[in-house]
C-alpha cells in the first residue's frame, strides 16, 4: 500500500513516512498543495494524507480539485485547526476522514487503515481468502490456524494482492504499490518474492491461493490451480 503525503511541516512529514515504513507501508511525500495535487493526479497511490494549512494551494483545494477530476482515492485530512466548520468542509468536499493536530500516530494509522479498507469496499480489518485470515491490524497472517512469518515486503505484497482479491494485478502495478518512489525497482524481483510468498503460503496446501496469471500478473482467489 503506498501512501502520499502532503504536510509542508518537513520534519512531521518525515516522521509520519518513517512510522509509515515501520508498518508495512510506502509513502511518498510532498511539500505544498500544487506539489501535491500533481503526484496525486500523477502516480497511483493508494491513501493520501492530507494537511489543510499548505503553501500555494490549501488542503480543501486540493481535494476539491482530486474530487472534481474523478480521483477517488481515500483521504484522510490534517489540520492544526480543529473546528467544526474545517471538519464540515473536509467531508463536504469528499474527504474520508479528518484529524485534528496533534494527533497520535497510532491514531492516524487506524484512521488511515478504516479508510483504505473502506475504499476497497472490505470495511472488516481481517481479510480472508478461504483459510487464509490476515488482521491487517496487528499484521499477523494465519492459514488453517498455523501463523506464518512473513518479511516486511511479504507482507506488504500480500497486503496489496489480499487488497485488491479476485481481480489480476501486474507486476507494474506492485511495483508502484510495495516501493516508495525512490527505489530502485525491477519487475523481476516482483517474482521472486511472489515465489517467497507462495512457499509460505500455499506450499503443502491443496488450495492453491495466489495464482500466476500468464502474461498478465497474479491474482489472490480461491482455487484448486496454481496457474490460471
Ligand atoms: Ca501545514
Amino acid at each position: 500500500m503506498k501512501i502520499l503525503i502532503v504536510e509542508d511541516e518537513r520534519r512531521l512529514a518525515r516522521i509520519l513516512k518513517q512510522g509509515l515504513e515501520e508498518n508495512s507501508f510506502f509513502a511518498d511525500l510532498a511539500f505544498d498543495g500544487e506539489e501535491g495535487l500533481y503526484m496525486a493526479e500523477t502516480f497511483p497511490y493508494d491513501a493520501i494524507i492530507l494537511d489543510v494549512r499548505l503553501p500555494l494551494m490549501d488542503g480543501f483545494a486540493v481535494l476539491e480539485k482530486l474530487r472534481a477530476n474523478g480521483v477517488m482515492t481515500p483521504i484522510v485530512m490534517l489540520t492544526a485547526r480543529a473546528e467544526v466548520v474545517d471538519k464540515v468542509r473536509g467531508l463536504n468536499a469528499g474527504a474520508d476522514d479528518y484529524l485534528p493536530k496533534p494527533f497520535d500516530f497510532s491514531e492516524l494509522l487506524a484512521r488511515l487503515k478504516s479508510a483504505l479498507r473502506r475504499g476497497k469496499g472490505n470495511p472488516s480489518p481481517i481479510i480472508s481468502i478461504e483459510d487464509l485470515l490476515i488482521d491487517t491490524n496487528g499484521h499477523v497472517v494465519t492459514r488453517a490456524g498455523v501463523n506464518i512469518k512473513l518479511s516486511a515486503t511479504e507482507y506488504a505484497l500480500l497486503l496489496y494482492l489480499a487488497m485488491n482479491k479476485g481481480r489480476v494485478v501486474s507486476r507494474a502495478e506492485l511495483l508502484d504499490h510495495i516501493y516508495d518512489s525512490d527505489s530502485d525497482r525491477d519487475s523481476n524481483v516482483i517474482d521472486v518474492y511472489v515465489n517467497y510468498l507462495r512457499n509460505k503460503i500455499d506450499k503443502g496446501f491443496s488450495a492453491q491461493l495466489i495464482h500466476t496469471v500468464r502474461g498478465s500478473g497474479y491474482m489472490l482467489k480461491k482455487g484448486a490451480s496454481g496457474d490460471v
